[in-house]
């Protein structure tokens, strides 16, 4: 049994192999069954001659209905017609389930609601299997990233009792006859973490009750989050240039065709490469104000206006030291104008926006005591989190990155529900 990739990698040319997979089309045409089978590494083409199998067999495959699973053996060989440039020359086949007629998502058009309905079927469709895999090529890169510089994976709980991100999008969960909530960052326990492991690294699912309908924002979504002890907010943006450049190359690399496929142009994204410029927010405003837009110091950036501002760039760009008053509580003011933070978020080009949030954290005990009461937070609810500033604290900076919103940008997607297999929304948590 063989991969079909292995074939379409010409490593069977002239030679016998067998596959296994779904039907994924067929036609038939002047004694030629012409079969597109997948098999979950990519398609080929199957071509079955009268004559050529057992007449029974030939029969069989007539009326096989798309989506039936099978077992084929056959030739391989190369063929400039075939998609993907090879095919089999079938010399058995066996039907091992023969689908029912009828598959709900057939070749024609369907509106997004009825496909998202149907996702459990439509994750089958070619743009989803090309849009899964360059995300999990994605992970496996920025992975390897993290191993090469010395980073260790650290997984934090799901289920917790205190708040990261503000209490407006949390989610409650009965937690026996207690409430506790779905976490929304795994920030605070990283935190803890890092005078433990050093630098460390997750990939997990974060929750925010998002209570408005947009194109990038999920209510659970996939969080790509490091911490790190002995930096700044300088260090931890080259960290997050150095590893979204490195896995920008992989993908170009390894995916070329994958993201064509998807309207994205390789050689774009490779123009996407670090460095990536550093605005403040304090000239954010002032673009925008040229812009026209009515917008004033202090206010936090929407996506209207992080629309506006990526017009002005062809890659990815921070905007830093944001106004303490749109930031939550343990970023770190800055010491020397403490109305701003030492905080960046990376907003991606071409109408994406931000793709991470992140800065330095709050390393003092007075001041975070101070800034918790600022944002009239209970500091008995984050005693824990508190105690790692009496026991050697250390100026330490994170940031979390969201990966359906960075995978849509990569494949150029317009909706972020497409970056993800089961996306969960406002109005959504079926199937
Ligand atoms: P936004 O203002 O766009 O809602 P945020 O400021 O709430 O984002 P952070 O708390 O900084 O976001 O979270 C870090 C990253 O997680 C974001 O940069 C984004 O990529 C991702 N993210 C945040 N909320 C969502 C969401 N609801 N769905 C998908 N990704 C998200
Ligand atoms: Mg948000």
């Amino acid at each position: 049994m063989v991969d079909i990739s292995s074939i379409l990698s010409g490593m069977h040319t002239d030679r016998k192999v067998q596959i296994r997979g779904w039907l994924h089309n067929m036609r038939s045409s002047g004694g030629i069954h012409f079969l597109l089978i997948r098999d979950g590494t990519g398609i080929i083409q199957c071509t079955m001659k009268k004559g050529s199998v057992e007449d029974r067999v030939f029969e069989d495959v007539k009326g096989l209905t798309q989506e039936s699973s099978l077992e084929v053996s056959g030739t391989v060989k190369e063929d400039k017609r075939a998609p993907g440039g090879y095919e089999i020359k079938v010399e058995n086949l066996r039907v091992h389930h023969r689908a029912e007629e009828g598959y709900p998502i057939a070749k024609k058009y369907h509106g997004p609601e009825f496909l998202l309905d149907n996702r459990h079927l439509w994750i089958r469709s070619r743009k989803m299997q090309t849009i899964l895999r360059v995300r999990a090529k994605f992970l496996e890169a920025a992975r390897e990233w993290f191993k090469t510089n010395g980073f260790t994976e650290f997984h934090s709980p799901t289920l917790i009792t205190a708040a990261c991100e503000g209490g407006s999008t949390l989610f409650p969960v009965k937690y026996f006859d207690q409430e506790a909530y779905l976490t929304q960052s795994w920030q605070l326990y990283a935190e803890a973490a890092i005078a433990s492991l050093g630098k460390i690294y997750t990939i997990a699912p974060s929750f925010r009750a998002e209570r408005s309908r947009t194109r990038r924002h999920l209510t659970e979504y996939w969080h790509l989050e490091a911490e790190v002890p002995w930096c700044d907010l300088e260090c931890i943006m080259d960290i997050q240039e150095e590893m979204l450049g490195y896995v920008i190359s992989v993908l170009c690399d390894e995916m070329a065709g994958e993201l064509e496929s998807l309207g994205r142009r390789v050689d774009e994204l490779k123009g996407m490469k670090p460095p990536f410029e550093r605005v403040t927010y304090d000239r954010a405003v002032e673009m925008l104000n040229e812009e026209k837009v009515d917008f004033k110091w202090g206010d936090d950036l929407t996506w209207t206006h992080e629309k506006i501002l990526t017009q002005k760039f062809n890659k990815p760009f921070f905007v830093t030291h944001f106004p303490t008053g749109v930031k939550a509580f343990y970023h770190k003011p800055d010491p020397k104008r403490p109305e701003v933070t030492l905080s960046a978020d990376l907003l991606a080009p071409e109408g994406y926006g931000e793709i991470t949030g992140g800065g330095q954290r709050i390393d003092d005990l007075d001041e975070l005591l101070r800034r918790m009461r600022e944002e009239g937070l209970n500091p008995k609810d984050y005693e824990w989190y508190i105690d790692l500033r009496r026991y050697g604290s250390v100026p330490h900076s994170g940031f979390g990155l969201g990966v359906e919103r960075t995978v849509a940008w990569i494949c150029k997607l317009d909706h972020i529900r497409d970056a993800v297999a089961f996306p969960r929304l406002i109005n959504r948590v079926y199937p």
